[in-house]
């Protein structure tokens, strides 16, 4: 490997004694792959743009107060602490030369290039506003802990806003909230706005009525969570009814802005909906690294950004590299954690065959272990092999679930706690919201290309300080 802060840095030499596993993304699937490798004879590079590993299942339950950020995203360099054939590197991956066996990353300037021998990238996704990236400054999405932060602070702080309103029309904008999106993350969104608007808030204001709040759960398709069938899709349906989320189908949204959203109806009429909060969970965008490798080995990419990957998860071509989790595209598999875990778990395994002088292991097989998403406390559909069921089963399945899921024996005692404060009791302890969290992004967005350069290391006029070649990144 090889550091530098110049922009065009040193041709990287390896001398390493045993092989060079690069894993790109430190997700459910670099995660599970650098942890599948922990006893293997190699040495393993695991690079990932956040310090920590995230668990986006729960990234809604931080945007609605009840869990802290560090419940749902340990850091990456502390999980593997123990694993001593793995080392945790800083820095987005900007380019993949699949000819040198090289990836380079960039963190605040500097310029960082891995040689490797076997490459896993497993970078994810983001969100998609189908060409509209424009919604994005109105209607954030939930993919990151600052989109969760962000959001968090839009949700209380309309609340807290609409206390001070004396205009009844200001009123309701504030307390109108649109979720874009019916699939699980946009229906367990709305869900929990639900309870927090009815439950949680319900008395601690003085001029307004939290729970006159309107939520609004939209989405272009005809259904509620399509992907669980009709009869549990029509059970979270009447369900948020019930608790008094407005669900409209076939509603394409057009255009949003500051002060609302625009929709087009199945009729095609087009109406506007005002409200101050918008949330976008419609869409996903594999990373753009997948493009990259596409170009380079001639692997087909989707529209939605995925790479076709060989049976074996492998590229054309290039035994030596995966792509894993949602970046790839293999038999129609969706996008969810356990395709990633096994995606990696999978390649790391296929990695060990190959440098023992094993056959190949056969192609990868998707174990469907099944889907669940939350409606409200005590409710959620699950739907498992040829069980398909709703209601208080199925959501302490879900968190029984999700608690084996999320790393770290710390995490799990304190999230069991503030569930037991949110779902026993009315309380959410994670309400805090700072200014930062609230306009941060759209601050360093308007800082324009040039803040952006200075995070990658590109659009450089000329070189920070001269460093020394061969220098350790973060
Ligand atoms: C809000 C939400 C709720 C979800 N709920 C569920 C659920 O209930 N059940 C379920 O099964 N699935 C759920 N999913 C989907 C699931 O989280 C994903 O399928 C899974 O995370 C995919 O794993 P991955 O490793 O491919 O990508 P990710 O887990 O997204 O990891 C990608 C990693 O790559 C890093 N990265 C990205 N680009 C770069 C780069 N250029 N350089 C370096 N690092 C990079 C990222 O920082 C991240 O660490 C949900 C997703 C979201 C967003």
């Amino acid at each position: 490997m090889t550091t530098s802060s110049a922009p065009a840095p040193a041709a990287p030499q390896s001398s390493r004694a045993r092989p060079h596993v690069v894993i790109v993304g430190s997700g459910f699937g670099g995660l599970f792959a650098a942890q599948r490798l922990r006893n293997a004879d190699v040495d393993v590079t695991i690079i990932g743009k956040t310090s920590h590993h995230l668990f986006q299942p729960l990234l809604y339950q931080v945007a609605t107060g009840i869990l802290s950020e560090g419940e749902i995203a340990p850091a990456t360099r502390e999980i593997l602490r123990r694993q001593e054939n793995a080392r945790v590197v800083l820095g987005e991956v900007t380019d993949i030369d699949l000819a040198a066996r090289t990836v380079t990353s960039h963190v605040l300037g500097r310029t960082t290039v891995h040689s490797y021998d076997e490459l896993i990238v497993a970078a994810g996704a983001g969100q998609s506003y189908f060409g509209n990236d424009r919604f994005a400054e109105f209607a954030p999405g939930m993919k990151s802990i600052d989109d969760a932060l962000e959001l968090r602070g839009r949700i209380f702080g309309a609340f807290e806003l609409a206390e001070l309103a004396d205009d009844q029309a200001e009123v309701d904008r504030l307390m109108t909230f649109v979720v874009v999106g019916a699939g699980p993350t946009g229906v367990e969104m709305a869900g929990q706005i639900a309870e927090l608007a009815h439950r949680t808030l319900r008395k601690d204001f003085r001029r307004i009525d939290p729970t006159t709040a309107r939520i609004i759960l939209l989405d272009a398709a005809p259904k509620v969570l399509p992907s669980f069938g009709e009869r549990l899709g029509g059970r979270a349906r009447r369900q948020l009814n019930e608790m008094g989320v407005e669900v409209q189908l076939g509603a394409m949204v057009t255009d949003v802005d500051a002060d609302g959203i625009e929709v087009k109806d199945a009729d095609g009429q087009v109406r506007r909906i005002t409200a101050a909060t918008k949330i976008w969970a419609a869409g996903v965008q594999a990373s753009p690294l997948g493009q990259m490798l596409g170009e380079q080995s001639g692997a087909e990419v989707d529209r939605a950004g995925r790479i076709s990957v060989q049976p074996d998860l492998t590229l054309p071509g290039h035994p030596e590299v995966h792509v894993v989790g949602d970046m790839m595209s293999l038999d129609k598999l969706p996008g969810v954690a356990q395709v990633a875990i096994q995606g990696g778990r999978y390649a790391a395994d296929a990695i060990k065959r190959r440098l023992a002088g094993k056959p190949p292991a056969g192609p990868f097989h998707y174990f469907d272990k099944g889907s669940m998403a939350t409606i409200s406390r005590f409710s959620a559909v699950a739907d498992i092999g040829k069980f398909k069921f709703g209601g208080f089963i199925a959501w302490m399945l879900w968190l029984v679930v999700h608690l084996m899921y999320i790393v770290g024996f710390k995490s799990r005692v304190t999230t069991v706690f503030h569930w037991l404060i949110s779902f026993l009791g009315r309380g959410r302890s994670q309400r805090v919201a700072t200014q930062q969290q609230v306009y941060g992004r759209l601050a360093l967005e308007h800082l324009g290309p040039h803040f952006e350069a200075s995070k990658t290391g590109g659009l450089k006029t000329e070189p920070d300080n001269e460093d020394v070649t061969g220098r350790e990144s973060a």
